[in-house]
């Protein structure tokens, strides 16, 4: 089976990957360059867009920001999962909160911006500090602002009204800034007939708005629970075909979502090797119509990314049960390279690893590491 992706980047690639012994072949198509090409070798692929979706069996997509008629053209095609809607709703915040309004699963109190006047309401209605984010554009943490106090509002507002000034689409959502404890997210996938197979609850740590570590396999029934029904609330919702994320902030055992991601994820990366069935596999069983596989943890497993870095640390090789996954980017500082996965028999022993990881991982390219060794062991 031949599926197309749309994005052409290190998800393409390693969805491609994960379904070779599926017999599925993949090519992505590169929005920014027009190109389809193989996400693996990136050799170019000689096929317009409309022939890439002519051969394609199922067509899907590795990032939100998709221009809309690129989305049209795919959605006429009847092959492409998830679907217009739902990764027009990953990619706007204002679609994504009316879409967990309508389901009932708790969010961080919010205020939809579109002129200056609605910016000083929201610090009346939910109260600094806030945090403000682009509706339509925005990832790994940028396009946003956080307001602490009223000598903020002016140098924001100007480079909010420059987005704004953009697109007369634009909008921009101001947020209530909740004191989480810690940030965790649920990686799921959802069939063509509606069943669903869910991931154990997986622990982030971000660095500067971009995730640095994941860890699978130390959370608690009650709370996985949480995570599982707002799971099912969305993607039945969204009628979601593939694999869908959903991010929270745990709040003293409670979850409120941050947002969703109609895709593979960054947090999910772990399941390559703390599960059978991979996020990536998942996915493409899905919107090719195959069963679903098992999403059962077999060990916890941790997930370290690997940013700005020419090349992989060989030292983390020499750690037992330590695997390497390289996106083959050009290097540029902060950008996400390829990431380690790490699998134990217990936390303990995780704890251990990661240990052993943080002594050859220099600390300030690695935050976090230690810290979490020192926790779990
Ligand atoms: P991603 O790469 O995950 O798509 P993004 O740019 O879409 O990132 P968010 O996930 O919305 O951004 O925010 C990035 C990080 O900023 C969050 O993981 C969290 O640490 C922090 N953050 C965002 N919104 C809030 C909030 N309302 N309260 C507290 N912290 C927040
Ligand atoms: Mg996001
Ligand atoms: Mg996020």
């Amino acid at each position: 089976m031949n599926v197309l992706v749309l994005g052409a980047g290190q998800l393409a690639r390693m969805m491609s990957l994960s379904s070779k012994n599926l017999d599925i072949h993949v090519t992505a198509y590169d929005v920014g360059s027009e190109k389809v090409i193989d996400p693996v070798t990136f050799l170019t692929v000689d096929q317009s867009l409309q022939q890439a979706i002519d051969s394609a069996d199922a067509i899907t997509a590795e990032f939100e920001h998709i221009p809309l008629d690129i989305l049209k053209l795919c959605d006429e095609s009847g092959k492409f999962y998830p679907g217009t809607e739902a990764i027009a709703t990953g990619g706007d915040r204002a679609k994504e909160k009316a879409l967990l309004d309508a389901a009932k699963v708790a969010c961080a109190p919010y205020k939809i911006i579109t002129e200056k006047q609605h910016l000083l309401d929201s610090i009346d209605e939910l109260a600094m500090p806030l945090v403000i984010k682009t509706c339509q554009a925005g990832y790994d943490g940028k396009g946003q602002w956080r307001v602490k106090s009223l000598d903020d509002v002016e140098q924001i507002w100007a480079e909010m009204s420059e987005f704004l000034a953009k697109d007369a689409s634009h909008q921009i959502i101001a947020e209530k800034m909740i004191p989480f404890d810690r940030e965790v997210s649920i990686i799921g996938v959802r069939s063509k007939n509606g069943e669903t197979a869910i991931y154990p609850l997986t622990e982030n740590q971000h660095t500067n708005g971009v995730l640095t570590l994941s860890i699978a396999g130390k959370e608690k029934n009650a709370i996985q629970a949480q995570a599982e029904s707002a799971f099912t609330a969305i993607a039945n919702a969204l009628e979601y075909v593939g694999v869908l994320a959903i991010e929270f902030f745990d709040v003293d055992g409670t979850l409120l979502v941050n947002e969703i991601a109609p895709r593979v994820h960054n947090s999910g990366h772990w399941t390559q090797q703390g599960c059978h069935v991979s996020q990536f596999e998942n996915h493409m069983r899905a919107v090719t119509g195959l069963p679903l596989g098992s999403t059962v943890l077999n060990r916890p497993t941790a997930m370290i990314n690997v940013l700005g870095q020419a090349a992989i640390p060989k030292a983390v090789l020499a750690v037992a049960d330590t695997t390497s996954h390289w996106y083959g980017k050009s290097a540029k500082p902060g950008r996400k390279m390829g990431h380690i996965n790490v699998s134990a028999d217990s936390l303990s022993e995780l704890g251990d690893k990661l240990a052993d990881l943080a002594k050859v991982l220099p600390e300030q390219d690695y935050p976090g590491v230690q810290a979490t060794a020192e926790q779990l062991k």
